[in-house]
């Protein structure tokens, strides 16, 4: 039930953990990161509390400069580790965390699996990784464009691939989500004190909107992909 992420010039990892622990006032089953490391996209989640997380990442850390994290609280599927986020596709290129629900998931999991996609969980949430996947013709903007206007329901998303670590996609949709505006990184939270510790700029994004972070900025679109322009909201409260 909460979403963060991170791009920029410091490692990902404690960044994220300290976000999802900002968020647990929204109660949670589960959690987990996808970080792009030296290996690629790696993704380390575990059932429970956040220190079950936190023990497997001691043994083997994830080490990288862009990242999703993610509570889960179990719609579709049992709180268990392969139900937890992040997600992925066959390829294990592509990896999404999500807020919401997909309503349509059961249609889209039967188009997935006719065209070869084979799915390990029981969860909504598994279509959009596979979907997005099967989208991505070179450019992860257009594949979540395309991919969104084929799901029903409500969606706050963060979306990487192995083939752009240079980006991170956020999309809200009928779940809330935010940009934190840094220097030299940029942030997504599902609420404002995810990401306080490290800046005060914040963008709220509306319901149909996305955007797009690098370390060095954030472009903030429609998802049908109009431009957006808009003022930085400064927090001036703390937590
Ligand atoms: N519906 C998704 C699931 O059950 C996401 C739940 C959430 O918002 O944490 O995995």
């Amino acid at each position: 039930c909460g979403i963060v992420g991170y791009v920029g010039k410091r490692n990902s990892q404690n960044i994220l953990i300290e976000g999802l622990k900002k968020l647990e006032y929204r109660g949670y089953d589960s959690a987990g990161l996808a970080v792009f490391t030296e290996e690629g996209l790696q993704i380390k989640k575990a059932k429970g509390r956040l220190v079950n997380l936190e023990n497997k990442l001691d043994v083997e850390p994830l080490n990288g400069f862009i990242g999703i994290g993610h509570t889960r609280w179990a719609t579709h599927g049992k709180p268990s580790d392969v139900n937890s986020h992040p997600h992925t596709d066959n390829s294990q290129k592509f990896s999404v965390v999500h807020n919401g629900i997909i309503e349509n998931y059961v249609a889209l999991k039967e188009e997935l699996t006719a065209l070869g996609h084979v799915f390990v969980s029981e969860t909504d949430t598994e279509v959009i990784s596979h979907l997005i996947a099967s989208l991505y013709e070179g450019d992860i903007v257009k594949a979540v464009q395309k991919a969104v206007t084929r799901m029903h329901g409500a969606f706050a998303l963060g979306v990487l691939t192995e083939y752009e670590p240079d980006k991170l996609v956020a999309v809200r949709y009928s779940s809330p989500l935010i940009i934190g505006v840094g220097e030299g990184e940029n942030f997504i939270g599902s609420d404002i004190p995810a990401i306080l510790e490290y800046t005060r700029n914040v963008y709220i994004l509306n319901d149909g909107e996305m955007a797009v972070l690098t370390k060095d900025g954030v472009e903030l679109m429609t998802l049908e992909g109009n431009f957006i322009s808009r003022e930085l909201f400064y927090v001036d409260w703390d937590i």
